[in-house]
């Protein structure tokens, strides 16, 4: 099947097992006699779906219990405006950012409308091949959060040690790798990651929020005591996280197909896998057998990304020249490799190695990346 060499970067593959019971369940689902595209989100077979998606969140992930675990829709973008919306604006405070890629780059922007920004590092001179140490950041004690994305999706960076200052709500863009390995959820006062990278179909959007972090959310009774009344004007009800909270991600018809398919896969990963430590473990096999592939290979294939920020979920390379790459690219398609294109920003190639990729797949991948070599290197 092509979906098992489907290394794209998004949407990212699914598990095959997953893909059959959500072909199943379209039809109709066993539980309820009818197709899940049908099933009212006010009906307790969904309230069912809900609370087994958010439970094997939690269990996968180690989520404890003062975290909300919130499925929202309108993707990581949505996120890159509610953060500042609900935590920088009326505040005299300042958000700091980590620019470090592609998405990262997003965010500031949307910061900027809601107050004052800094951004802490930004790559972009050098083209963003590199992630910085903690040596390089100068944090500061009293912003409003510090943000980052933890693996650069289009450049192929993953950090591997979490940045910031204890005192610092930290906030993170997990879109890319959530769920591929262990998370210190402790650390973060938000998570964020849309689902169709790594958890699923898109439509959702998953969002793990510290409560007291949530608490201290515009509008609500502490930033009005010490903010007075401009942080008292209300946000848009879909826009302030309290309502989605309050509601249990049910304040408007949820993405009820999407959350679904969520929870058939951490399911998956709970049951087939045996948790994100197997995952992660089986995430670096799969990335040692590409990236080997291309490292024998130096004088042809050049990876994008430095060696110590090298990301395990997607691998961005080069080929000496643009009509190599086209060729690589018509090959790999005739022999069955799919979404093996980079980013549209940066050009080259990218493989992505997500949580669905099978060993087989990647090893196919490698050998197949060593005869192109052979051939044209
Ligand atoms: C793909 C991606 C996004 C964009 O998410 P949308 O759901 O399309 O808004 C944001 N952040 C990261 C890290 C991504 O990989």
């Amino acid at each position: 099947m092509n979906e098992q060499k489907n290394f794209s970067g998004g949407l990212g593959a699914l598990p095959l097992a997953v893909l059959r019971q959500t072909r199943d369940a379209i039809e109709v689902l066993p539980e309820t006699g009818l197709s899940v595209l049908g099933m009212s989100h006010r009906s307790s077979w969904f309230r069912a779906v809900l609370d087994e998606a958010e439970q094997n969140l939690r269990t996968l992930l180690g989520i404890p219990r003062h975290y909300h675990v919130l499925f929202m829709q309108g993707g990581s973008s949505l996120q890159f405006s509610m953060l500042p919306m609900n935590f920088l604006r009326g505040t005299k405070q300042r958000a700091e950012y980590i620019v470090s890629g592609y998405w990262s780059a997003k965010a500031p922007p949307e910061a900027r409308h809601e107050g004052q920004v800094g951004i802490v590092w930004d790559g972009y001179d050098g083209g963003y091949t590199r992630l910085p140490h903690a040596g390089e950041l100068p944090l500061s004690r009293n912003a409003a959060y510090l943000h980052y994305v933890s693996n650069e999706t289009v450049e192929g960076l993953e950090f591997t040690d979490v940045p910031g200052l204890p005192d610092v709500p930290l906030v993170c863009d997990m879109s890319s790798n959530l769920l591929a390995g262990p998370v210190d959820v402790e650390r973060y006062a938000l998570i964020y990651a849309h689902a169709q990278k790594n958890l699923g179909p898109s439509g959702v959007t998953v969002v793990i929020l510290r409560d007291d972090f949530a608490r201290r959310a515009r509008g609500s009774l502490p930033t009005m005591l010490k903010f007075g009344r401009r942080a008292r004007r209300s946000l848009p009800t879909m826009l302030d996280y309290r309502t989605h909270i309050d509601s249990r991600s049910l304040y408007n018809t949820p993405p009820v197909f999407a959350i679904y398919v969520l929870m058939l896969v951490t399911r998956w990963l709970r049951d087939e896998i045996g948790g994100v430590a197997a995952m992660a473990e089986t995430n670096g096999a799969k990335a040692r057998a590409v990236y080997g592939a291309l490292d024998a290979y130096p004088g042809f294939y050049r990876v994008h990304a430095a060696r110590p920020n090298r990301s395990t979920m997607n691998v961005a390379f080069r080929l000496p020249d643009a009509v190599t790459e086209a060729l690589f690219l018509d090959a790999a398609k005739r022999d069955g490799f799919h979404g093996l294109e980079g980013h549209r920003s940066i050009g080259g190639l990218r493989a992505s190695l997500y949580n669905a990729v099978t060993p087989e797949a990647a090893a196919s991948l490698a050998q197949w990346l060593t005869g192109f070599a052979q051939r044209y290197g």
